[in-house]
C-alpha cells in the first residue's frame, strides 16, 4: 500500500480505548481516561480508559468466576485448541488493521508490524493451540501397591503485564501458553501501546473464547499494574518489562499472596567478534541490523559490540558503513526500516545516553543526533560509539534506543570476562570460524541464548529468557507451560 493510502487509513481510525471485562467493552469505574498520542507525528489517537484498582478488581473477579465454573479450564484440550486456532486465524485476517494500530501506537515501521509483529503473535497463539492436545502427564515409578499420577493443572487467574516494544508479541507470549493450559487472563498492556491488546481480546471473543477468560485493563503501571500484581486473587504474574519494575513484581508478591512471579527483563547483550571469523562484512551487517531493528527497542539488541583489537578499526568502519541504511523514515512508508522511538521521554533518555557517551570519552562515529524533528514525532539516528570502556554508562545500562557501543578486547579470556561483566544475561553472540573457540566461548557466556555466527534466528519452538537480572522463567517453547501450570501428585492405593 502507498504512503498516502496508509495515511488515509490512519486518518480514519477511531480506536476504541475502553476496557474489556467479562466480554464487554466498558468505561473505567470512575470514568477516567488518558490521552494517547502517536510517536509517529504527535497526533492524538484517542482517549484510553485509565483503569484503577476497582477496575482490576472487576477484571480479576470476572476471570476467577470464569475459571471456577470451568467454562474454559474444563474444556477438553482439543476444544481449547480449536478456539485458539480460530483466534490465531482472526489475528491474521486483521493484519492490516492491527499493524496500523501497532505502528501508530509505538512508532515501528508498518512493514515490520505487518511482516513480523502480527504474524509472530498469531503463530505463537496457534503453536500453543496445536501443542496442548499433545502434551502428556506422568506416572511415577512406584511399587505395585500404589499408583502416583503427576499431572499439570492450570494455575487459575494469570495477570500479564507487558511492555510497549512488541506489544502484540509480548502479550501473545503470555496468552498462548496461559490460555492453552486452561487459565483465565487479565492483561495490562503498557500505557504507551494499549490499543492492539483490546483488539486482540475482541478477536479472541469472536473466535469463541468465553467471556471472562481474557480481560484487558489498560492504564498506568503504578495504578492498574500495581493493583494487578498486588491482587490477592491472582495466582501468577507473567511480567515483561524493565529490571527496575521486575524487582517491584517480586516485592508485590511478597506483600500479597506469594503469587508466582515470572520476570522477563532487560538486557545488554554482547556480540563478540574474533579475528578468525572469515566473513567480517556479514558480521558487521548483522550487528547493525540486529541493533537498529525496532529502533534499538529490543530487550535482546546486541548493544555491546566486543571486537578483537587487531580488527577493531576495520570492523568499526564496516559497521559505520551499514548504519546510514537505518536512517529513520516515516513509519507509514513501506520502505522505512527504522521508525520513531516510543515517546518524548524515551527520546530524552536516548539523547541523554548519547551525551553521556561523549562526556565519558567515547567516540561517536555514526549518527548521534535527533532526526525528523519537524514531523512532530520522535526519531533518533542510528548511532555508533567506538572506544567505549566497560565502566561507561553506555556500556553498562540498557539504553533501549539505536545506540551501539564498541569495546575492544585483547584475547579470548578478556572477551569472555568483558561479556560476562554485566548485571544482565539475556543473549550473546560469538563470531568465530574456529569450532573449538565457538563452543568454548558459547559455554562460558552467562546468557539465556547464545548465537554462533548469526544473530537473526528465532522461533517460537525455543525458550526465551535470561540469566542474572534479565529475569527468571522462560517464554516460548513447551517450557513456558511450566509458568502457567501447577504440578499435582495424586497417590492411589492398589490392593493386591
Ligand atoms: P516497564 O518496566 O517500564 O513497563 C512494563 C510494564 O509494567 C508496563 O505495562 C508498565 O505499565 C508496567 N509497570 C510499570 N511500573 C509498574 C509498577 N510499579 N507496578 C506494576 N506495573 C508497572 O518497561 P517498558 O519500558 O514498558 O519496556 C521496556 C523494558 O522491557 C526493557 O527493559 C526491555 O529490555 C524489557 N523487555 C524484556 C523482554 C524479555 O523478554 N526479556 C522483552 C521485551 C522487553
Amino acid at each position: 500500500m502507498s504512503l498516502t493510502s496508509w495515511q488515509e487509513r490512519a486518518g480514519q481510525l477511531r480506536p476504541d480505548g475502553r476496557l474489556l471485562i467479562d466480554g464487554l467493552r466498558r468505561d473505567s469505574t470512575d470514568g477516567r481516561t488518558f490521552d494517547k498520542r502517536s510517536p509517529v507525528d504527535g497526533r492524538l489517537l484517542g482517549a484510553v480508559a485509565r483503569a484503577q484498582a476497582a477496575d482490576v478488581d472487576r477484571a480479576v473477579a470476572s476471570a476467577r468466576a470464569a475459571f471456577d465454573d470451568g467454562r474454559w479450564s474444563r474444556q477438553p484440550p482439543a476444544a481449547r485448541k480449536k478456539v485458539l486456532q480460530k483466534f490465531a486465524d482472526g489475528l491474521l485476517a486483521a493484519t492490516d488493521e492491527l499493524a496500523l494500530l501497532e505502528t501508530l501506537d509505538m512508532g515501528k515501521p508498518i512493514r515490520f508490524s505487518r511482516s513480523v509483529d502480527v504474524p509472530a503473535a498469531a503463530r505463537c497463539i496457534a503453536w500453543y493451540a496445536e501443542a496442548i492436545d499433545k502434551v502428556y502427564d506422568e506416572i511415577a515409578p512406584t511399587g505395585p501397591s500404589a499408583l502416583a499420577l503427576i499431572t499439570r493443572e492450570p494455575m487459575g487467574v494469570v495477570g500479564a503485564i507487558v511492555p510497549w516494544n512488541y506489544p502484540m508479541i509480548m502479550a501473545a507470549w503470555k496468552l498462548g501458553p496461559a490460555l492453552a493450559a486452561g487459565n483465565c487472563v487479565v492483561l495490562k498492556p503498557s500505557e504507551k501501546s494499549p490499543y492492539t491488546a483490546m483488539r486482540m481480546a475482541e478477536i479472541a471473543l469472536e473466535a469463541g473464547l468465553p467471556p471472562g477468560v481474557f480481560n484487558v485493563v489498560p492504564g498506568f503501571g503504578h495504578e492498574a499494574g500495581e493493583a494487578l500484581a498486588l491482587h490477592p486473587d491472582v495466582d501468577a504474574i507473567g511480567f515483561t518489562g524493565s529490571t527496575r519494575v521486575g524487582r517491584r513484581m517480586l516485592a508485590y508478591a511478597g506483600e500479597s499472596n506469594l503469587k508466582r512471579v515470572y520476570n522477563e527483563l532487560g538486557g545488554k547483550s554482547a556480540f563478540l567478534v574474533f579475528p578468525d571469523f572469515d566473513d567480517l562484512d556479514r558480521a558487521a551487517e548483522t550487528a547493525a541490523a540486529s541493533m537498529y531493528f525496532n529502533q534499538g527497542e529490543s530487550c535482546n539488541a546486541p548493544s555491546r559490540l566486543l571486537v578483537h583489537e587487531a580488527i577493531a578499526d576495520d570492523f568499526v568502519a564496516r559497521v559505520a558503513r551499514h548504519a546510514p541504511a537505518y536512517a529513520p523514515g516515516d513509519p507509514l512508508d513501506e520502505t522505512t526500516v527504522m521508525g520513531a522511538v516510543v515517546d518524548e521521554g524515551q527520546l530524552r533518555t536516548v539523547m541523554g545516553y548519547i551525551a553521556s557517551g561523549r562526556e565519558e570519552g567515547a567516540r561517536c562515529v555514526a549518527g548521534g543526533r535527533q532526526a525528523r524533528a519537524d514531523s512532530g514525532g520522535y526519531y533518533v539516528e542510528p548511532t555508533l560509539f567506538d572506544q567505549v570502556r566497560s565502566d561507561m554508562r553506555i556500556a553498562r545500562e540498557e539504553i533501549f534506543g539505536p545506540v551501539l557501543s564498541v569495546i575492544r578486547f585483547r584475547d579470548e579470556a578478556h572477551a569472555i570476562a568483558l561479556a560476562n561483566d554485566s548485571a544482565y544475561g539475556l543473549q550473546a553472540s560469538v563470531w568465530s570460524s574456529h569450532i573449538d573457540r565457538a563452543h568454548r566461548v558459547a559455554r562460558a557466556l552467562r546468557a539465556g541464548t547464545v548465537h554462533v555466527n548469526q544473530y537473526d534466528e528465532d522461533d517460537i519452538t525455543v525458550p526465551f529468557g535470561g540469566y542474572k537480572q534479565s529475569g527468571n522463567g522462560r517464554d516460548k517453547s513447551l517450557h513456558a507451560f511450566d509458568k502457567y501450570t501447577e504440578l499435582k501428585t495424586t497417590w492411589l492405593r492398589i490392593n493386591a
